[in-house]
């Protein structure tokens, strides 16, 4: 199996459901609270270790009491967290979530994930360069996201960026990815000159755009064509992006072709909808074996 290197966020969603939104000043009461584990890096590196990957992750978390959960839950699933450090006075990654009406209201503290910069990613250049590819998202900071694409640039390894959450980033970062991994509206955002079609058609073989439960949209560079998903009752699509992140680079790292690496991963994030949560529904590598339909 191959091995991953991870850069991203690490944070905890602190999740309350309630029938009636507060007001400003005002105090209800909840149905429900729990605690979910996520930050796009997380939930790759999860993912991709669920296949039997081999998973490096880079990343930050606070001296709070949610760091040593964090950690403990990586570790738990096999993720490699040598290199995950700890920054004092400062808060690990959190979400605060109310859900109302099947709403939600969020607010999103960095804490922790905030302090990845370049210098801490150049510290682990040998760890990077050890690995088979390195994939990062945008939950920390460009600078950060700039020094991997360097240091994989210099020792020719693939390098999968998925650009989410949107944000303006250097066209030389863009150029460096080996694969570009938007979602539908992060296309539009990156590329608002161009359609779906005709940003695929400049990118071939490499802008993957994933369309929810259409699939993946792509070009060969013959043509432009959907890779269809696999059809499935969806309970909870959040974090399908990040376990078809993890998906797309095992099987592309164990030397698969693009639209195999795309069914596979396909595959992975059409299970991951079927439960709740982030994490709790990315499959193993033997329920996507028993479960191929
Ligand atoms: P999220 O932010 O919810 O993690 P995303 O917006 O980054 O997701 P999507 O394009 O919605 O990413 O979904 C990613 C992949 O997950 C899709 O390409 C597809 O493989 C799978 N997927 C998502 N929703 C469904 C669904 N309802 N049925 C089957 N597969 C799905």
């Amino acid at each position: 199996m191959s091995k991953i290197l991870v850069l991203g966020s690490l944070s905890t969603d602190f999740v309350a459901t309630t029938d009636i939104r507060p007001d400003v000043g005002e105090t209800v009461q909840g149905n429900s609270f729990f605690t979910t584990f996520g930050g796009k890096g997380s939930n790759q590196a999860v993912a991709a270790s669920r296949l039997e990957s081999k998973v490096i992750m880079l990343g930050k978390v606070g001296d709070d009491s949610f760091a040593n959960s964090i950690v403990d839950n990586l570790s738990d699933n096999g993720v490699d967290v040598s290199c995950v450090e700890s920054v004092t006075h400062t808060s690990s990654g959190a979400a605060v979530i109310t859900i109302s009406d099947s709403d939600n209201s969020i607010v999103y503290v960095p804490g922790a994930n905030g302090c990845v910069d370049a210098e801490y990613v150049n510290k682990y250049k040998k760890e990077i360069l050890s690995c088979d590819i390195a994939v990062a998202q945008h939950e920390v900071s460009e600078e950060a996201v700039e020094a991997l694409a360097n240091i994989c640039e210099e020792g020719k390894i693939p390098f999968v960026l998925n650009p989410a959450p949107y944000r303006k980033v250097k066209e030389s970062i863009l150029e460096k990815a080996t694969y570009l991994l938007p979602n539908e509206s992060e296309c539009k955002l990156l590329y608002p000159n161009l359609s779906i079609e005709e940003a695929v058609a400049k990118y071939p073989n490499k802008l993957l755009v994933t369309m929810g439960s259409q699939g993946v949209f792509f070009n060969d560079g013959e043509k432009s064509h959907l890779v269809p998903t696999f059809k499935v009752d969806a309970v909870d699509t959040t974090g399908a992006g990040d376990t078809f992140i993890g998906g797309f680079s095992t099987a592309i790292s164990n030397g698969l072709s693009i639209e195999d690496s795309i069914t596979l991963a396909n595959l992975a994030a059409s299970q991951s909808v079927t439960k709740m949560g982030a994490q709790g529904g990315m499959p193993k590598l033997e329920d996507l074996k028993n479960n191929k339909n």
